[in-house]
């Protein structure tokens, strides 16, 4: 990462490093509790940062920049930043969505091997100590089990302006508290009859410190621990103490934790006197999640689209899920400079989607191949030139990069042109084919038309015309002829594609803002088109990225491609598509 992302969280752990706030910590090589860690060696990651997914869905692109931000930070001030599956509620999370995170979060470039270790956790292998804890606060008097109903904590929870009402288990001895959480635990309560609550204040302006839930009773599997146990850690309970028990220094997360970071303080701090936990703890800082205008990024909207049938899938291109840029054609070092690019800031803002589109622009230009396509195509005969005689045409693989060879056209009598090339009656300023206007055949010769064929309608079927002499592209007589209009074709017998072509998925600037967002979808959101591409690019591997001259950006796709026929998504026009109608 580059000094653009400069930030406040830089600044921070910049002062931290200095004043040796971290210095004194110790890695036993694992996770572990303070007495485990105490016997242990200094820890050698100057911090350590975390990327926590809940296993519930697909990443996209506003986990990326939470990704970018973590592992970045880690790799710039040698630490190590963790990958932390966030699975403490058993009935929404799947092995499907730990592999598919694990695979995202690889694919953006980033590893969570450091310091010759894997740096892979699941908050689920903290359940023993997350419970053990437990028992320590019930001891301490800093956690009871509450009998109410969950209505009636509810009603007992009080307002922003008026103070709760303490539960009448609220003084409940240590002991009968311990004996209930057991019990609990045993599997011996039915869900919902008992809770444990941290025991804070009812009365605190911040209705997150008013006796939090801690434990709650689950009679449900969970995808890794199975039946073992059937009651379940809170978030504001096991986030905390993962982070802890994983010698985090910094716990990077969105605005919306602030109003929990007493709460996250206050656990650590009590558990640190109660001797579970090393000091110093974890500190949380927060940050403005990334809003993309007219996209949604919330796991469980993006469900409702997958499960709907809305899109085809997690890996739908219109998606804005990793899976879906990736497959739409996105680079990792594309999505890297976006998240670089929007910076990391304390308040929150909506960034336009062609920050995003800029940033593959950028990327791929230096380096992507360039090949020809069609994309409409539109026969051309050329009159005088002799069937069966063919030119070979040479044009560069890319123009600022000669290593990289050069690719052949096959010029002949029957070529391909873009439809929209050719105009019988031009509007103005069109200065491509018209009847009796000249134009360059890029890389090949200067053609004049001399008449066109039309269907029933009305609409050109064929373009005619005739090859001006000596006017090949890099010949001596090249520069006699002055033409303004330079257009791509293919040989006869290039290739068919198939190509996809999309548009944003909703029509309106914020959909995840209305209660009816699968109402304001954009019917028009893909399309497909019969085409012809050069045959280097028909052949190409699926992923593979080229830039089609003239047209933009586009890549073979990861499923289809070459399955019938060779299938290319557009990932987006050369120019930001408001300056795109030449
Ligand atoms: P969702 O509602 O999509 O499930 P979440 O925040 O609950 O989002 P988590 O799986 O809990 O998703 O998120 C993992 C990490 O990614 C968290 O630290 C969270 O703050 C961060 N994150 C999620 N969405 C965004 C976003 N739009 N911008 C920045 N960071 C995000
Ligand atoms: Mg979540």
């Amino acid at each position: 990462m580059s000094e653009l992302v400069s930030n406040f969280i830089r600044h921070r752990i910049e002062t931290d490093l200095a004043s040796g706030h971290w210095a004194g910590r110790r890695w036993r090589g694992s996770p572990g509790t303070g007495p485990e860690q105490a016997q242990a060696e200094p820890d050698p990651a100057r911090i350590r940062t975390r990327f926590p997914p809940e296993p519930n869905g697909y990443l996209h692109i506003g986990h990326a920049k939470s990704i970018c931000l973590n592992f970045g930070l880690a790799q710039d001030f040698g630490g190590v930043c963790h990958l932390r599956l966030d699975d403490t509620n058993p009935t929404k999370e799947e092995q499907e969505y730990v592999d598919a995170i694990i695979d995202a979060v690889r694919w953006l470039g980033f590893s969570w091997s450091a310091f010759g270790a894997e740096h892979l956790y699941f908050a689920s292998d903290h359940f023993e100590t997350l419970y053990a804890f437990a028992e320590a606060l019930i001891e301490g008097g800093f956690a009871y089990v509450d009998s109410q109903s969950a209505d009636a904590m509810r009603a007992a929870r009080g307002t922003l302006t008026e103070p709760g009402q303490p539960s009448p288990w609220r003084d409940r001895s240590p002991a009968e508290n311990l004996q209930l959480m057991r019990e609990m635990r045993d599997g011996q309560h039915a869900e919902g009859t008992h809770v444990l609550r941290a025991r804070i204040d009812m009365a605190s302006p911040n209705l997150n410190l008013r006796d939090p839930v801690l434990y709650r009773i689950r009679h449900a599997s969970h995808h890794r621990t199975g039946d073992r146990w059937c009651i379940y850690p809170m978030y504001d309970y096991a986030h905390p103490i993962s982070d802890a028990l994983e010698n985090i220094t910094h716990s990077i997360c969105t605005l919306e934790f602030e109003d929990h970071r007493p709460l996250y303080d206050w656990l650590l701090a009590r558990l640190a006197d109660l001797g579970c936990l090393a000091q110093p703890v974890p500190e949380q800082t927060e940050f403005a999640r990334l809003h993309l205008t007219g996209t949604l990024t919330s796991k469980r909207k993006l469900q409702a689209l997958v499960s709907s049938g809305v899109v085809d899938g997690w890996d739908d291109p219109r998606m804005p899920t990793l899976e879906g840029l990736r497959r739409r054609g996105y680079t990792p070092a594309a999505i890297r400079l976006f998240c670089e690019r929007i910076g990391v800031a304390r308040s929150d803002s909506w960034i336009e989607p062609f920050v995003l589109e800029q940033s593959l622009r950028d990327d791929l230009d230096g380096h992507a191949p360039r090949a020809t396509a069609v994309l409409d195509p539109l026969l051309l005969v050329l009159e005088d030139w002799p069937e069966g005689q063919t030119d070979t045409c040479i044009a560069p693989v890319h123009p600022h990069h000669p290593e990289l060879g050069q690719r052949q056209l096959e010029f002949g009598r029957k070529l391909w042109i873009e439809r929209e090339d050719f105009a019988v009656t031009p509007p103005k300023g069109f200065f491509r084919l018209t009847p009796g206007a000249r134009v360059r055949l890029r890389y090949g010769h200067v053609i004049e038309c001399t008449g066109w064929d039309a269907d029933a309608d009305g609409r050109p079927i064929a373009v005619h015309a005739r090859v001006m002499p000596d006017s090949k592209s890099g010949s001596p007589g090249a520069d006699n002829y002055k033409v303004k209009g330079n257009i791509h074709w293919l040989p006869e017998d290039a290739p068919e594609a198939e190509i996809r072509r999309y548009g944003p998925l909703f029509n309106d600037p914020n959909p995840g803002a209305r209660d009816d967002w699968l109402d304001c979808l954009n019917p028009d959101s893909r399309s497909s088109i019969r085409s012809r591409v050069e045959t280097g690019a028909a052949l190409c591997d699926p992923e593979q990225r080229f830039q089609f001259e003239r047209q933009g950006y586009f890549v073979a796709d990861r499923v289809d491609h070459r399955r019938e026929v060779p299938v290319f998504n557009q990932i987006v026009s050369l120019k930001d598509s408001k300056a795109l109608s030449r």
